[in-house]
């Protein structure tokens, strides 16, 4: 069986150190204006409301609904060529609905994935070190776990 690549790692910038650093203690941080309280996602230096640079890092729920998605059938990387077909899924949070970060859903197949479907956050490892935020399916409350 050949080798899968792995994808190329995220590189911090942006003001996004904070957020993966946040992903490695299994914690999705989100940038918040210390002014007027509005989240925001990308991370910036500027509150596009209020124009205050004072900003802070808030743990949030993890919580969320898939906002869109799409599957990749075409490798477009010589890492996806082991991974064809995956999914490419935007999750809004529930914080606020202009914080819409792009993702993986697991523990889902691709034909299963729903819009609006609730979500929460999992961590997984990309390379040691280095976890990425991932998203799965939301057991319903009141039915059997197993
Ligand atoms: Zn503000």
């Amino acid at each position: 069986m050949a080798e899968v690549l792995n994808f190329p790692r995220p590189i911090p910038d942006f003001d996004a150190q904070e957020f993966w650093d946040g992903c490695n203690r299994n914690e999705l941080l989100m940038q918040r204006c210390k002014q007027c309280k509005k989240f925001r996602w990308l991370p910036r230096p500027m509150c596009p409301q209020c124009n205050s640079l004072e900003r802070e890092w808030v743990k949030v729920s993890g919580r969320g609904k898939v906002y869109s998605w799409t599957i990749v059938t075409h490798p477009v990387h010589p890492a996806a060529v082991g991974r064809v077909p995956y999914n490419v899924a935007q999750v809004q949070l529930d914080e606020d609905p202009e914080l819409i970060l792009v993702t993986n859903l697991v523990g889902i197949a691709n034909e299963e994935i729903r819009m609006g479907m609730p979500v929460e956050v999992v961590f997984e490892e990309h390379e040691p070190g280095v976890k990425l935020p991932k998203f799965r399916p939301v057991k319903e409350s009141g039915t059997a776990s197993g």
